[in-house]
Order: C-alpha cells, then sequence, then structure tokens
C-alpha cells in the first residue's frame, strides 16, 4: 500500500486526504522535512501560492523537497500546487519562486478571479469524463514538447492542458478533491 503526503502548510488539505483515504492508501500530512521521510508520493493542494512558497521556506520543507523532487520524487500539484511545480510563473508576485520542474508557462488566476470560479466537465486521457472544479484556476498558456497531456479544455480561448504529466510529477489546473469523483487521484496513486 503506498504511503502518499499531503502537503499541510496551507489550502484544501482535508479535503486531499478524504479522497486518497477513500482510494485506500496511508496518508500521511506534511509540516515538516521530516515528515517527507518513508513516503512515496505528495499531494501538493491548492490554496494561495504565494502563502504556500512562503510556509515551504521558513518549514525547512523547501530545501529538502527541491533535492527529492530533482532525484525522481512523485509529486502531484493541484491548481496553487501546479503554480508551485511550473517552470514559468506568469502573473505571479515578483518575487515568487517554483520548483520549476514542469515544463509550462502558468498563469495565475488564468480562468478568472474567484467570481468566476465555475465548473466543468473535462475529459482524461483512458479515464473519461471527470467533474473539473475551477477556483481562481491558473492557465497553462504554453508547454514543452516532453511535456505529457493528460486532459484539455476550452474556456472559450481555445484548448488549454489541465492535466500534465512531466516525469515524476503531475499538474493539474482544477480541483479533482472537491468532487466525490475519485479517478484523477487514482491515477497518480497507481503510479506509485
Ligand atoms: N490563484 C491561486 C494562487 O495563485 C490558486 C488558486 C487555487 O489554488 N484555488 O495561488
Amino acid at each position: 500500500m503506498p504511503r502518499v503526503g499531503v502537503l499541510a502548510l496551507q489550502g484544501d488539505v482535508r479535503e486531499h486526504v478524504a479522497t486518497l483515504e477513500k482510494l485506500g492508501v496511508t496518508v500521511v500530512t506534511v509540516r515538516t522535512p521530516s515528515d517527507l521521510e518513508g513516503l512515496d508520493g505528495l499531494v501538493m493542494p491548492g490554496g494561495e501560492s504565494t502563502t504556500i512558497a512562503h510556509l515551504l521556506v521558513t518549514s525547512g520543507l523547501r530545501a529538502v523537497l527541491q533535492t527529492k523532487l530533482d532525484e525522481g520524487f512523485k509529486v502531484f500539484g493541484t491548481c496553487a500546487g501546479l503554480i508551485m511545480l511550473s517552470r514559468d510563473i506568469l502573473d505571479g508576485r515578483r518575487d515568487q519562486w517554483s520548483f520549476n520542474k514542469l515544463d509550462v508557462a502558468v498563469r495565475r488566476n488564468g480562468y478568472g478571479r474567484q467570481i468566476a470560479s465555475f465548473e466543468s466537465s473535462v475529459e482524461v486521457r483512458d479515464v473519461g469524463v471527470v467533474p473539473g472544479v475551477f477556483i481562481r484556476a491558473p492557465k497553462i498558456e504554453s508547454y514543452e514538447k516532453n511535456v505529457e497531456v493528460l486532459a484539455t479544455f476550452d474556456h472559450g480561448d481555445g484548448e488549454h492542458a489541465v492535466l500534465v504529466r512531466q516525469g515524476n510529477v503531475w499538474g493539474c489546473s482544477f480541483h479533482p478533491e472537491l468532487t466525490s469523483d475519485l479517478r484523477v487521484h487514482q491515477l497518480f496513486t497507481d503510479s506509485l
């Protein structure tokens, strides 16, 4: 049974824990570097990427996680988590850093502000149609050829990737943890 961490610094931690528990994996909340010991993978929840970035530094997790990511540790970032993993952050705070593990450019709040949040079906490759909840969601505006696109979505301005994978790192614009559909998380846990 894989042991999966959920980064528990800020954001919708509880919802990810609940979803992973329904999948039957062992779930560990991660707040300090030692919490990462013995994990097979980690979920980075949605929330506020600037706050999460700050807490990653003060908790000492930034450096340890960067090393682990570079060594192939499997991480799945949703929404703000996707921002934390992306190479380029558009409309970020001037000093906003990321782990730079997905060769994508994401625009913060690219699908609109909180008031423009919406839910729509998203077709995921090899899985089928899942509900997609977009809340101040980052939009993947471009990506390199080495990025595998598992789902796209057209919000009226053409197809944009919304679920991507590059080696050990996965990223998702929407919030699979806010629905009862477990299949997006399962894609990740099946890979562990
Ligand atoms: N827009 C938020 C940010 O920049 C992310 C929104 C979310 O995670 N729901 O961090």
